[in-house]
């Protein structure tokens, strides 16, 4: 296969050299993933992601949705196919935010910048802008115990932010949240998107929050996955939470929910 993103850990994500071809951020042709030990997570994955494209991937649990996200961020390699990434800066977030518990909101979202050896005037320039973009003013001064579990994501969220990633890979990111935080940060996911303009790879279990965020929700096969459907979502943006309650998302996301169940 030809390079992957160059981003080797969940810690330094990090500038990613992939090979370039027309407009895609992001390219699998034909990818699959065989683990040492036999597993075969993937097979024959094929997905283009498009600046300004935010697409979220459904399935099966076990079905090789991570498998995906890390071998788009590099933390992993293919065993075939082709991985494309074209972007300066690759953001990933976790379902677990990996703060530093030692470390205050602010001194954890200036971590990434620090490692990368940003000045300290402009990565107090770029944490302050991500604090006050994910809504964490007045919190700087805190430790990861004093926050709650949506606080905690976005002080993760925020330190990928001061990357500034043309491509944003989440998995999961608010998977162990309760309902209304996660549809706040869904609301919030989404104004970032519109105003940072990344191009968006989000792993969910769910399909509301799929359909709400996405652009494309890409439904995959259980293992070893497959990409099976892709469904264009042609909500404009920005989005309101009330879009949640309309027939044509209930509708679209009965489509999903129905690829989803004939391949679980
Ligand atoms: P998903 O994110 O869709 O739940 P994963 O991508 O995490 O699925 O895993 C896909 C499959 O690969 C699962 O069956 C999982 O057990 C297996 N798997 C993941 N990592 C490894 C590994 N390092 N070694 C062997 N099997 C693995």
């Amino acid at each position: 296969m030809t390079p992957t993103a160059a981003t080797p850990t969940a810690a330094t994500p990090t500038a990613a050299t992939g090979t370039l071809s027309d407009t895609a951020a992001m390219r699998f042709s034909g990818v699959a993933k065989q683990f040492p030990d036999g597993t075969v997570a993937l097979t024959d994955a094929d997905l283009v992601v498009r600046p300004g494209d935010f697409v979220s991937v459904v399935g099966p649990s076990g079905c090789g949705k991570s498998t995906l996200l890390r071998i788009a961020s590099g933390l992993d390699k293919a065993s075939a196919g082709e991985v494309e990434i074209n972007g300066r800066n690759v953001g990933y977030v976790f379902q677990d935010a990996t703060l530093l518990a030692w470390r205050t909101v602010q001194a954890n979202i200036e971590l990434f910048c620090e490692l990368e050896g940003v000045s300290k005037a402009e990565r107090r320039k770029r944490a302050a802008d991500a604090i006050a973009l994910v809504g964490l003013s007045g919190f700087e001064k805190h430790l990861p115990h004093e926050l709650s579990g949506g606080m905690r994501m976005r002080t993760s969220l925020a330190r990928s932010l001061t990357l500034e990633p043309e491509i944003f890979l989440f998995d999961e990111p608010f998977g162990a949240l309760d309902e209304i935080t996660r549809e706040r940060l869904n609301d919030e996911l989404l104004k970032l998107f519109k105003a940072r303009n990344f191009a968006g790879l989000f792993i969910t279990h769910s399909v509301a929050e799929a359909v709400f965020l996405s652009t494309r929700v890409v439904v995959m096969s259980g293992r070893p996955g497959r990409i099976v459907a892709e469904i264009d979502v042609p909500f404009d943006y920005p989005r309101s939470p009330e879009l949640r309650y309309t027939p044509e998302f209930a509708e679209l996301s009965g489509e999903v929910s129905q690829h989803l169940r004939s391949v679980s």
